[in-house]
Parts: structure tokens; sequence; C-alpha cells
């Protein structure tokens, strides 16, 4: 692909985006550029104002406009319980559970040696740091994807928090193997939230 010709670098930006290959990102390229109106500068515009406004959430590590976000900044959430997510799209999940009103700790990202994202790669000292800090938090509910990776970040997160004196449970059964909380429907995830498991030493 010659990086002069404007087309193909939209395709070879669009490659780089998650779970697209070469076809679907020249697929999509087409659409965008074929579309009618200005959806094309609209999309480009929508993208650009998200990356100058979204920021990361100080506590929580959620995507948000503010120091704080929505959920952080609510006096109403039961602020003795915090479950540990691996991406923002899984807090939505949750939330539309109605199971579930306390605070989020958004790690983005699972442990995946394949892929070389270990401990560090993860908001875990922030976790562990909030942990510390907070001593209203008394449960952390680990709510990760049920899929080897999951599992072990789950099992790793156990281990990284033994030394704090914090209840640590985990969803149960409800999300089926090989699951996405993400993608999980709302009453399979409020039955998992309700039969969580301890995950003791
Ligand atoms: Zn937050």
């Amino acid at each position: 692909m010659s990086r002069n010709n404007s087309f193909a670098q939209l395709v070879e930006d669009l490659m780089a985006l998650p779970g697209i290959g070469e076809k679907s990102a020249t697929r999509l390229a087409i659409h965008i550029v074929r579309s009618p109106g200005n959806y094309a500068f609209n999309l480009a515009r929508a993208i650009h104002e998200a990356k100058a406004k979204l920021g990361i959430c100080r506590l929580c590590q959620d995507l948000t406009e503010a120091d704080l976000c929505g959920i952080c900044s609510n006096d109403h959430r039961d602020t003795t319980t915090l479950c540990v997510v691996e991406e923002p799209a899984s807090v939505e999940a949750v939330e539309k559970s109605g199971q579930y009103r306390g605070l989020y700790h958004i790690l983005h990202g699972h442990l995946s040696p394949l892929h070389s994202i270990g401990p560090d790669d993860l908001r875990l000292d922030q976790l562990k740091e909030r942990l510390r800090n907070d001593a209203t938090i008394q449960e952390v509910i680990l709510a990760l994807n049920s899929n080897p990776e999951g599992e072990a970040t789950t099992l790793y997160i156990k281990e990284f928090l033994q030394e704090l004196p914090i209840r640590v449970t985990r969803i149960a059964t409800g999300v089926p193997v090989g699951g996405h909380v993400q993608y999980t429907d709302p009453m399979t995830l409020a039955r998992a939230l309700s039969s969580r498991q301890e995950l003791g030493a």
C-alpha cells in the first residue's frame, strides 16, 4: 500500500482497530468515502471531539469528560462495594442488570502473555492505592470475562489483594463460559452478581 494514497492510508488506519483485518477495513473505507452528505466529516469530527474531551476518571479509571465520572461523583451509590471489570463497556452491562449500586474499577484489559500484556499494563496499582486510601470499601467483586484470560486475571488479583483486609468475591456461574460481561444479558448478570462466590485464601 502506498502511503501517498489517501484511501490506502484510511484502510491502514482502520486496520489498527481491534478485530479489523484488511478486508473489513477496505469495506469500511469504501462505505465511509461513498457515504452521502456530511457523514464522513461528522464521523471525523466525533472522533476528534471524543479524543479531545475524554479523559480517565481519577478514581475508577472509566472514561469521563470531568475529573470524576458520573458514578464516582454520585452521592447515592453504595461506597462499601467495588466491582472490578475489564472494560468501560462492562460497566454499562452491570448497570443494566439493576442488581448493583456500588462503585467500579476499570482495568482496561486483562492479563494475556500471548499479547505481552502483564500486570503493569492494567490499572492494578491504582486499584490497590484506592483500597488502601478508602477504608469504606469492604468488598471487591471481580466481574471479569469468563475465558482463560479473565480467569488468569481473577486469580492474579486475588493474590495481589491478599495483604489487604478486604473481602474479595467473584461473580458466579451465570456468565456463560467463554462469555464477555459486556454481552451478557441483564437477567443473567443480575443472577451472577447476587450469587457471587468468596475467593478465599
Ligand atoms: Zn469514576
